[in-house]
C-alpha cells in the first residue's frame, strides 16, 4: 500500500494552521529508512525507498490529493510565554493504516514556514539521526513516544556554530496536539474555537469521553485523562533515567507521548540533579524536577481551558485544581510499580517498598553508582566491585532486600525465579548512552556511513533480551557524562 492520507486536523478553523506547498532541495538521499515502522503502517518499503519515495519522505513532491499544513502553538519556554508553531516541520497528513489507526506524518527540518520567526526552517543529519535512535530506543523501552520513519540528506549545507549536513525527519506521532495548541487557541481565537479544538482532541485520543453528556464534566474528564497519562509518561522516564531536557508545554503532548528529541539523554551515574541540556542554566530540566515541571506543564493546560469548566471563573479554578492535583497519584502508582518490578517484588508493602525503594536511590547516589549498571547486576546477582556494592551501608540494604525476596517465596506470593524473570524484563540491558550515541552521530555527520549507527539501533532492539551485542554496551565512561552537553540542534 501507498500513503493513504486523510488530514481531518483541517476542519478545525483556519486559525489552527497554514497550508504548505511541496518544498525544494539539491540532492536527496535516503541515509536511513525505518522499514519495520513501515510495514507496521501498512506502507510499501520499495515504493519508499524509490526516487519518488524517498522526495515524498521529505516533502518534496506531495502524493495525490495531499495538501501538507504547518500548525500553529504557542508555549512556555523555559516558563516565558511565547508564539511558536512550526517553525521547521510540516505536516505532510494523517496516514491511515491498513487497520485504521491514524497517524501524524511529520516532516521535520522542511524549511521556512510563517513560523519560522528568525530560523531557517531546517535541521542537520545529526540531530535528525538522535532524534531517530533515541526515540526508537524509548520505544523498545515501552515508553509511549513519536517514533521515526526516515532521514533524509537534502545535500544542503545548514549553518549553526559551523556548517553541517542538512536532513529531513520524518516524524510519525499519533498527534501532534500540544499543551501549547491549547494555549494558541485560548490566547488567539474564540471560545467555540477552543471548544472545536477540545473536541477534536477528545475524538482523537480520549473518544470514550464522549460518553459523558455534560459538557463542563466532559472537559474536566478530559483534563484528568492528559494528566494522567502524562504523569505515567514522566514516571516512566524517571524509571529509566531519562532527561528530556526542554519540557516546554509546547513539547507536552495530549496524547502522552514523548515529544521533541532535542538536547535529551539518558542518566548515566545516579544523580538526580543531572542536566544535560546547554540552555537550561537553571537546571530547570532536571532529572528530579520532571514531575514538578509536568505539572506546572499540566496547570498551564488547565489555565487554557479555564472557560470551559465552568461558568462561574471560582469553581472552574477549583474543580481544575482538583485534576491537576490528581498527577501525584498516578505518578507514584506508576513509579512504585515500576520500581517494584526493577527490585523483583511481586506483592505491595507500601512502607516497606519506600525503604527499599529510596534506600538504593539514596546509596546509587552517595556511592556514585551508574544506574541502569546496578540493576542489571541486582538482577542477575552479579555485583560489580565498586565503591557502592563495598559499602556497608549496601550490605545492610541488600540483606534487607533479600530477606523480602524470600519472604515472598515463603508467603507463597512469589515462585522460584519469578523475581529473576521480572527483575529481567523490567531492567534493560541497555539504554542509548550518551557516548555510543555521539560516537555513532560523529560517524554519520563526517563520512556520510551510518554503520555505528545501525549498529547501536541494533543493540537498542529488545532492550530486556540481555544479549551478548548489548553487553558491549555497558561500559560507562565517567569522564564523558560528567562533561557531557547536549544542544538543542536548531
Ligand atoms: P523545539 O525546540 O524544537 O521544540 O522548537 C521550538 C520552536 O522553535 C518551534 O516553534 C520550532 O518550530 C522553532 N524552531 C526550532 N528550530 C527552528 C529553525 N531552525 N527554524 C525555524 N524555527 C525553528
Ligand atoms: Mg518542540
Amino acid at each position: 500500500m501507498t500513503w493513504n492520507i486523510d488530514t481531518s486536523y483541517k476542519a478545525l478553523p483556519k486559525m489552527f494552521y497554514r497550508n504548505e506547498g511541496p518544498r525544494e532541495y539539491r540532492d536527496l538521499k535516503l541515509l536511513k529508512l525505518n522499514e519495520l515502522l513501515a510495514k507496521e503502517l501498512g506502507l510499501d518499503v520499495q515504493a519508499l525507498k524509490s526516487e519518488d519515495g524517498i522526495k515524498i519522505l521529505a516533502g518534496a513532491k506531495l502524493p495525490e490529493g495531499v495538501g501538507p499544513i504547518s500548525q500553529a502553538y504557542a508555549g512556555h519556554q523555559f516558563g516565558h510565554f511565547t508564539m511558536l508553531g512550526d517553525g521547521r516541520a510540516m505536516l505532510l497528513g494523517e496516514h491511515i493504516t491498513p487497520d485504521g489507526k491514524r497517524y501524524d506524518i511529520h516532516l521535520k527540518g522542511s524549511g521556512r514556514t510563517v513560523y519560522s520567526r528568525g530560523g531557517d526552517g531546517k535541521a542537520a543529519v545529526g540531530p535528525m539521526l538522535r532524534e531517530y535512535i533515541i526515540s526508537e530506543a524509548m520505544y523498545e523501552l515501552g515508553i509511549p513516544t513519536t517514533r521515526a520513519l526516515s532521514v533524509i540528506a537534502t545535500g544542503e549545507d545548514v549553518y549553526r556554530e559551523n556548517l553541517l549536513p542538512g536532513a529531513v525527519l520524518a516524524r510519525v506521532a499519533s498527534s501532534h496536539l500540544r499543551v501549547g495548541t491549547f494555549q494558541f487557541a485560548a490566547t488567539n481565537t474564540s471560545k467555540d474555537d477552543l471548544k472545536a479544538l477540545t473536541d477534536y482532541a477528545i475524538n482523537r485520543h480520549y473518544p470514550f469521553l464522549n460518553k459523558i453528556e455534560n459538557e463542563q464534566e466532559r472537559y474536566l474528564e478530559f483534563l484528568e485523562e492528559v494528566v494522567k497519562n502524562q504523569a505515567k509518561l514522566v514516571a516512566k522516564w524517571m524509571l529509566v533515567g531519562f532527561i528530556h531536557g526542554v519540557m516546554n508545554t509546547d513539547n507536552v503532548t495530549i496524547s502522552g507521548e514523548t515529544i521533541d528529541y532535542g538536547p535529551c539523554a539518558f542518566m548515566d551515574i545516579y544523580d538526580q540533579a543531572t542536566v544535560f541540556s546547554s540552555i537550561d542554566y537553571k537546571s530547570r530540566y532536571s532529572y528530579e524536577h520532571q514531575p514538578s515541571i509536568a505539572v506546572w506543564d499540566l496547570s498551564r493546560l488547565a489555565d487554557a481551558m479555564i472557560t470551559l469548566f465552568s461558568d462561574k471563573q471560582d469553581d472552574a479554578v477549583k474543580f481544575a485544581s482538583e485534576k491537576i492535583k490528581k498527577f501525584d497519584i498516578y505518578y507514584y502508582k506508576e513509579f512504585f510499580n515500576g520500581m517494584r518490578k526493577k527490585l523483583g517484588l511481586l506483592g505491595d508493602k507500601e512502607d516497606e517498598d519506600r525503604v527499599l525503594v529510596y534506600g538504593l536511590l539514596a546509596l546509587m547516589e552517595k556511592y556514585k553508582a551508574d544506574y541502569t549498571n546496578t540493576f542489571i547486576d541486582l538482577t542477575f546477582d552479579n555485583l560489580e566491585e565498586n565503591g557502592l556494592t563495598k559499602s556497608d551501608e549496601f550490605k545492610k540494604w541488600y540483606d534487607l532486600w533479600k530477606t523480602r525476596l524470600s519472604s515472598e517465596i515463603k508467603n507463597g506470593i512469589a515462585k522460584e525465579n519469578q523475581a529473576f524473570e521480572l527483575m529481567k524484563s523490567s531492567n534493560p540491558a541497555i539504554i542509548p548512552r550518551n557516548s555510543s550515541v555521539e560516537e555513532a552521530l560523529e560517524e554519520a555527520s563526517k563520512t556520510g556511513k551510518i554503520d555505528k549507527f545501525e549498529k547501536l539501533l541494533k543493540a537498542l532492539k529488545n532492550p530486556f533480551e540481555h544479549n551478548e551485542l548489548q553487553k558491549e554496551y555497558r561500559e560507562v565512561e565517567k569522564t564523558f557524562t560528567r562533561k557531557y552537553k547536549t544542544y538543542c540542534g536548531t
